[in-house]
């Protein structure tokens, strides 16, 4: 399906408006050549026309009972790609709500991928994963004749790979304030070894805790992503800047996903590939 993104409202009005002011006989304007008007175009008007955006679904691990989608929106104009992946666990729900949000921001160029439910059946139960599928956030790189998980992450990596991606952020939540109880990552970022990495994360957490009073809830920097999962993969064998990105479950829900979707949209601006 292609979606395109052209400002047709504007080409329209700005078409009417010299109609009418040409047919309204506004002197000046009246006599000037047809020329002209026709540099007063569609074209001429939009001093920067927005890139057509191509939009595809993928169906990951298809015929399946946890299948699931990857939502990919290429631009024509030239950039990098970034991954945005949220439901790796089923009770994280705000991490696969703010990668829904982010299906709606126009790309201005490059490639973005939305894997918004990673793991679906895990959402539909509200818990971390079931038995049969295990958990995907240790299931990298995963494996086309393994497990659930392992299959499932498999076709995200496949993904990762066909279309070079350039940054994975992957959206989850912890249980507790890390600064209240440091064995919870709640309200954190986990960046990868490199320095783009650290040094993005170091300034996704300064731009978010200017929204955020109490000390406790306020974010930090963390450890990197632990082995297995989504940006950890990518970070050390794709070798590219990626984040776990955790809120805290002990904010409302509203909270999380505004927490989540802020933090990956400064991360994922930062390649130029979405608006600031
Ligand atoms: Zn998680």
């Amino acid at each position: 399906m292609i979606t395109n993104f052209p400002k047709k409202p504007m080409v329209w009005i700005s078409v009417l408006f010299s109609i009418i002011i040409v047919y309204t006989g506004c002197g000046t304007l009246v006599n000037q050549s047809s020329s002209s008007i026709r540099q007063d175009s569609p074209t001429a008007q939009v001093s920067q026309p927005q890139a057509e955006v191509k939009k595809s679904v993928v169906d990951l691990v298809p015929g399946t009972a946890y299948m699931t989608q990857a939502y990919i929106y290429e631009s024509a104009n030239e950039g990098p790609t970034v991954m945005v992946v949220g439901g790796i666990h089923g009770n994280e729900p705000a991490g696969s709500l703010a990668a829904i949000k982010f299906m709606e921001i126009p790309v201005l160029k490059g490639k973005m991928i939305v894997i918004p439910k990673a793991n679906t059946l895990a959402l539909d139960a509200n818990t971390r994963t079931l038995p049969e599928i295990e958990d995907l956030n240790r299931a990298y790189p995963g494996g086309i004749d393994g497990t659930p998980a392992q299959r499932i992450t498999y076709d995200i990596v496949e993904l990762m790979k066909k279309y070079q991606v350039g940054m994975v952020l992957d959206l989850h939540e912890g249980y507790a304030f890390n600064a209240v109880d440091p064995k919870s990552v709640g309200e954190t970022i986990l960046p990868g070894t490199d320095d783009t990495s650290v040094l993005l994360a170091m300034d996704a957490v300064e731009n978010i805790n200017k929204q955020i009073t109490e000390d406790k809830k306020k974010f930090s920097v963390l450890a990197n992503p632990i082995a297995g999962s989504t940006a950890h993969y990518a970070n050390t064998v794709l070798k590219v800047p990626a984040f776990t990105v955790e809120t805290c479950g002990d904010q409302p829900l509203a909270d999380r996903v505004h927490f989540s979707f802020e933090i990956a949209k400064f991360l994922v601006s930062s390649q130029g590939v979405i608006d600031k």
